[in-house]
């Protein structure tokens, strides 16, 4: 009996349970390559508000602390909705709910005037930002009013036998976990490796411009994951070009907002 609970409650956990965003190596990658494209001054005041830690020690801090009470307001902070033209959809915010732009702003707004904050203040603030950039560039966090996100797909382990996944946990972990057994470090050494000029390229904008961007190179998510297909190689071929090339630009973008904030 206790056994089926078990199950049940797994299976439970895996279909509706909540949804974290990028896994930790996903997170922890983007904040890797922002930090090494952090200027000098800016990364040496950011980690003294964070204890003398680097932006990856926090990287998935929010996801963390999400249930706690004191930060249960930031529970719905995780995903963005996008409208039809896959822009962000600032009608259907909610504000006591909220939504990774809407917290992303707010912290943004409040880091800027941080030499009158406590030093708690710009800690909790800057945590938030590091996370948020992140979800916002996650195919599964990117909430598409115009498709159904909520269906399961057969995943295959590396054995080529199917499993039965909530689609959202593919694109969160499996595909990363599959395939990149690195460390945080290895994975950024590769990902960063463009020009200056690109990179700039990839960093200009506001993040309500990147949210549009994640929505236009992610709704391919629809046509390579259709409910109940069975993914395998050929999935991955396509799908972790796409989930590397998220996280560089997360990465590049979380940099310049950091910059042009602690510069
Ligand atoms: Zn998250």
């Amino acid at each position: 009996m206790k056994k089926l609970l078990l199950l049940l409650l797994c299976a439970g956990f895996l279909h509706t349970g909540p949804v974290f965003g990028w896994g930790r190596e996903g997170h922890e990658t983007i904040a890797k390559i922002a930090e090494r494209n952090l200027t000098k001054k800016a990364k040496k005041r950011i980690e003294k508000y964070l204890g003398g830690h680097s932006v990856v020690y926090y990287a998935k801090w929010m996801d963390e602390y999400r249930k706690t009470p004191e930060y249960a307001f930031t529970d719905g902070w995780h995903t963005a909705p996008v409208d039809a033209g896959l822009r962000y959809a600032d009608e259907l915010l909610n504000p006591k709910r909220g939504n990774a732009v809407y917290g992303l702003e707010l912290a943004v707004e409040n880091l800027k005037n941080y030499r009158s904050l406590t030093d708690s203040a710009v800690a909790v603030n800057l945590k938030y930002v590091i996370h948020l950039v992140g979800d916002m560039h996650c195919p599964a966090h990117i909430k598409y009013t115009t498709h159904d996100m909520k269906y399961d797909v057969l995943f295959e382990d590396k054995y080529h036998k199917p499993h039965k996944f909530y689609v959202h946990s593919v694109w969160d972990n499996e595909i990363i976990t599959t395939t990149r057994i690195w460390s945080v470090s290895e994975w950024a050494d590769e990902l960063d490796r463009v020009s200056k000029a690109e990179r700039q390229a990839i960093a200009a904008g506001t993040p309500r411009d990147w949210l549009h961007d994640a929505a236009v190179c992610c709704e391919v998510q629809f046509e390579w994951a259709k409910p109940d297909q069975q993914l395998g190689q050929d999935f991955l071929n396509k799908a972790l070009p796409l989930v590397e090339s998220q996280i560089q630009k997360a990465g590049y973008r979380l940099a310049r907002i950091l910059n042009d904030l602690f510069d």
